[in-house]
């Protein structure tokens, strides 16, 4: 599972790709809301504020 910036979408469903060899299911962090589970404060790849969850 990854949080990512719109920057790094594609690196992040790559790499999902190669760990799981399927596509993962794509949301935005926007539109969801967690109950349990706090929204990561920077993307998986650098500092910027995550848009999209991978899982
Ligand atoms: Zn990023």
């Amino acid at each position: 599972m990854y949080v990512v910036c719109s920057k790094h979408l594609e690196d992040a469903i790559e790499e999902f790709i190669e760990a799981y060899e399927q596509p993962p299911d794509l949301y935005e962090l926007d539109t969801i809301t967690f109950t349990e589970w706090t929204t990561p404060s920077c993307c998986h790849y650098c500092d910027t504020n995550p848009k999209y969850l991978i899982v």
